[in-house]
């Protein structure tokens, strides 16, 4: 029997409050996610004849194709309404110096016969498609812009990727990495903890908190973690016996020996050590924790609070840089009140 999320330990003596306070579980998007709308210069030219419309686009398109803004649409209603209904058409995209062209300058004969076209004009466009919802409204301010909306991340945005038994499941992780991280503590040790788990069964496969010493200065609590992980796999290198709070469980076997061959495989045809498994940490891992999440192809990341040089989304987003070969989610937030009095992971 799998022990259920909604089991009661004992709790903390030392733990601040007995009723968690409300917390949410924000995603940690990437830089290209989060970050506002790039513009870049483009021409284009009003319509003056509408029957030459479909034409025009035709021939300006093949002529000028932009492969790397699929997202633009060509043409567009004329932003004074004051005049008669008028479209405008986007021509092509301009230098940074870009100043006035005239229609000849741009559009190659007899590639394309300009009939219809009025002056070209200087306007700003999305440089990127659109990754979220206020990306979109953004990008569309300025030029009309298609949007193919990643459900998941307007959901997580909007605080409800996850129903009331997830995150009482998620509750419940994060609560005995913060017991992990009291208990290095109260051993002298840095305050932070760390929990691996299974996420289809809930089966948890490592807990551990911060081991550094004068001997083992990177024992952080996601090294001590997937370290503990690899031991249920019949490996990893540490002996964290002295510190009994780290421990680790076998996974169970249809997930283990079943589904071994579907895994993402290592040079060895092991699968890496953190292939489909989520880690609930108290505190944002630093470069050297988030980078060895990634080489263990963690699943998700749910930590509590930052970290000043946190790699998960303060100084770095490890998780979801297209020139790394894994990619991977990130939740921040969770417990965060609890989390935020224990100590960072620098
Ligand atoms: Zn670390």
């Amino acid at each position: 029997m799998e022990p259920t999320a909604e089991q009661q330990g004992p709790k903390e003596a030392r733990s601040p409050q007995r009723a968690p306070a409300p917390w949410q579980a924000l995603p940690v998007l990437s830089e290209q996610q989060s970050g506002a709308v790039e513009l870049v210069p483009a021409y284009a030219a009003p319509v003056l004849d509408a029957r030459q419309t479909s034409r025009l686009l035709r021939e300006v398109s093949a002529v000028h194709p932009l492969p790397a803004q699929p997202h633009l649409k060509r043409v567009r209603p004329r932003c004074d309404t004051s005049g008669p209904r008028t479209l405008e058409m986007l021509l092509c995209l301009a230098g940074p110096a870009a100043g006035t062209r005239s229609l000849a300058e741009l559009l190659p004969r007899p590639a394309v016969d300009p009939r219809g076209l009025g002056q070209p004009f200087l306007v700003l466009v999305p440089a990127r498609p659109p990754l979220t919802r206020g990306q979109f409204e953004e990008a569309r301010a300025h030029w009309p812009t298609s949007f193919h909306e990643d459900k998941q991340v307007t959901s997580a945005l909007a605080g409800q990727l996850f129903s009331a038994q997830e995150r009482a499941v998620m509750q419940s992780h994060m609560e005995q990495a913060v017991q992990a991280a009291q208990q290095a503590a109260a051993r002298g040790l840095r305050a932070v903890g760390a929990v691996v788990v299974e996420p289809a069964s809930g089966h948890v496969l490592a807990t551990g908190h911060d081991c550094r010493g004068a001997a083992s200065p990177l024992l952080h609590a996601v090294m001590v973690c997937v370290d503990l992980v690899a031991q249920g796999q019949g490996r990893g290198a540490h002996d964290l016996r002295p510190h009994p709070t780290c421990s680790f469980a076998v996974a169970p076997q249809a997930i283990w020996a079943g589904t071994v061959h579907k895994l993402d495989e290592d040079e060895d045809g092991l699968p890496y050590v953190c292939t489909g498994y989520d880690l609930y940490v108290t505190r944002e891992p630093c470069a050297m924790c988030a980078m060895a999440l990634v080489h263990s192809r963690i699943q998700r990341v749910f930590y509590g609070a930052p970290s000043p040089d946190g790699a998960l989304g303060t100084r770095f987003r490890l998780h979801a840089r297209p020139d790394l070969n894994h990619r991977f989610q990130v939740f921040r937030g969770i417990l965060e009140d609890q989390c935020r009095w224990l100590d960072p992971d620098t």
